[in-house]
């Protein structure tokens, strides 16, 4: 699968939104307020280059996929399932892009950007249940337990991202955390507030209904 490596606020800039690929880049550098500053100067009334609804649809999902960072093939595969879910489509999409192993990781706080804990779990560094997994992809229910090799927890980064985790008190509810094993625990499905990707989920859904 390719892999975009190129500089991550083009991506935001492309979408007129910040997506915090980087983790923190987007609060300090990201193109998208560069962009809105040139917009204010223009002294222009009305909205210029009105969007088509198609537009609309295909920029709420690129938002989804890129915040994800997945590609489009997976991306149609985790629609494709969320569409046989019981509930709505749409808030099922979301459930499933959160539950990822890789962004589990991130909000544990293991890393704080969705690379970076990407690279964690494809270098057998994270434990579903005790077991080593290497599948950022991989989806997690509740009861699962996420923890990380005791070397690795000693680095750096890692240490950083826990302390930068502990000090925002940004881990959300649907995960427990427990300091002394350095161990999350899943313990319900996260709501749909609770999603990490800021999108109109219906906007998607349409995307795909045609
Ligand atoms: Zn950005």
């Amino acid at each position: 699968m390719s892999r975009y490596t190129g500089p991550s606020c083009k991506k935001c800039q492309k979408v007129s939104q910040k997506m915090f690929l980087k983790g923190t880049k987007c609060f300090t550098n990201c193109l998208v307020d560069r962009q809105k500053a040139v917009k204010e100067k223009r002294f222009t009334s009305g909205p210029r280059n009105k969007m088509s609804d198609y537009g609309k649809h295909l920029r709420e999902k690129q938002i989804a996929r890129l915040t994800a960072q997945i590609g489009e093939a997976q991306f149609k595969r985790f629609f494709n399932k969320a569409s046989k879910d019981k509930g709505q489509t749409g808030v099922a999409l979301l459930r499933f892009l959160e539950v990822r192993l890789d962004n589990i990781v991130r909000r544990l706080g293991f890393a704080v950007s969705l690379k970076a804990a990407r690279q964690l779990v494809n270098h057998g560094h994270i434990k579903v249940n005790g077991r080593c997994v290497s599948i950022p992809s991989c989806l997690l229910k509740p009861g699962d337990e996420v923890g990380i090799d005791p070397k690795t927890a000693e680095t750096v980064l890692v240490r950083q991202g826990l302390e930068h985790a502990e000090k925002t008190a940004q881990r959300p509810s649907f995960l427990t955390w427990d300091t002394a094993t350095k161990t999350g625990k899943m313990v319900r499905w996260p709501d749909r507030a609770e999603s990490s990707i800021s999108v109109d989920e219906q906007l998607i859904v349409e995307f795909y209904s045609k």
